[in-house]
């Protein structure tokens, strides 16, 4: 792909962002996210550690300029640590930035590695700071243990950025405390609306939350003043006047951003999705594995014809068959 031009879409957005998941497996069952019996990709159809360095560099010779290591789990990934340190090294060689999204609960082993390997921002996912609703919602997560690598991060010198996934009756309610907590803190938070892609075994209509309501309430209690900050992804950010740090807020249903997409995302089977909330994919693995540059430089192209214009989500109809642990956040 080396000889490829940089990525435009068919409606002349830049592409220059890849989400890039390690693995589709994860060691909790959020229920948003997941169904409780899942079944994950054998190991056969995954890609090799060198496979994923090779995919990320392919990209970034194509003028993918950041990276988010995703999944699944990616640090339940074996080699998680291995890939970022590879992938890392191109860091001021045409990749500007380096992240990873992580429910945190491998942290505390790993964040002076993700660290050193040049990730200096890391997402991590905390629904909720209540172990109980924790456990409920995560089915098997263990609140104290990633709140210990939310700690870790924090020591290694990363900026933590929290999601938190807003949820009618479950987590609303703690919302300003979230916030106030991310302040103290130092950290980010970013807010997201439940989004229908697999379906799951709960409706989502009973738990979706508009931003829009939740701003509002928010801005009752603290100053929130508008932001012109981005991070390459999809959210709009205020800054909280008393802390100093940001609110992000991620609506794919009630403000939709895709004029301005830019990101394009790759599965741990090689399987490029031009947008989330579709089916639509492109098979890199074979065209990888043919050894052939041009063959996968082609396919690229293919798939930068085929990203369509918007995703069309309806929360009470699933999108997509997949689920998000396939494409990662
Ligand atoms: N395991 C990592 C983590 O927990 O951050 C990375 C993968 S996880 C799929 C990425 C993000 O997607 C998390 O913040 C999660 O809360 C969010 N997510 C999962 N399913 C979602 C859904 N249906 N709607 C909105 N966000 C979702």
């Amino acid at each position: 792909m080396a000889t490829g031009s940089t990525l435009s879409d068919g409606f002349g957005r830049r592409i220059d962002y890849l989400r890039l998941s390690l693995t589709d497996r994860c060691d909790m069952r959020c229920r948003y996210c997941m169904a409780e019996d899942m079944e994950f990709l054998p190991r056969s159809e995954v890609l090799s550690l060198e496979e994923l360095v090779a995919l990320a560099d392919a990209f970034i010779a194509r003028g993918i300029t950041r990276i988010r290591l995703t999944g699944g789990e990616p640090l339940a990934r074996r080699g998680a640590v291995e890939v970022a340190t590879a992938i890392g090294a191109r860091l001021g060689s045409g990749l500007d930035e380096l992240t990873m999204t992580t429910n945190a609960t491998r942290l505390r082993q790993c964040a002076p590695a993700l660290r050193a390997a040049g990730i200096a921002r890391i997402n991590v996912s905390l629904d909720t700071r209540d172990a109980d609703v924790f456990r409920y919602i995560s089915r098997t997560g263990d609140l104290a243990r990633v709140l210990d690598g939310i700690d870790a991060a924090a020591e290694a010198g990363m900026a933590v950025k929290i999601n938190m996934v807003a949820l009618k009756g479950l987590n609303d309610a703690e919302i300003p405390a979230m916030l106030r907590w991310c302040g103290e803190r130092g950290f980010d938070l970013t807010l997201i609306e439940t989004m229908p892609i697999g379906v799951i075994d709960d409706d989502r209509t009973d738990r979706f939350m508009p931003l829009t309501e939740i701003r509002d309430a928010l801005a009752r209690e603290f100053n929130l003043v508008a932001s012109t900050h981005r991070t390459g992804g999809p959210a709009r950010y205020l800054t909280v006047a008393e802390t100093g740090t940001r609110l992000g807020l991620i609506s794919p249903l009630t403000a939709n951003f895709c004029d301005t997409c830019n990101r394009i995302r790759v599965t741990a089977s090689g399987q490029l999705y031009m947008c989330l909330g579709h089916e639509d994919r492109v098979d890199l693995r074979a065209a990888l594995r043919s050894g052939s540059a041009q063959a996968l430089d082609d396919a690229v192209d293919v798939a930068m014809r085929r990203k369509p214009r918007r995703h069309d989500f309806d929360i009470g109809v699933a999108a997509t068959q997949r689920h998000m642990n396939a494409t990662g956040g």
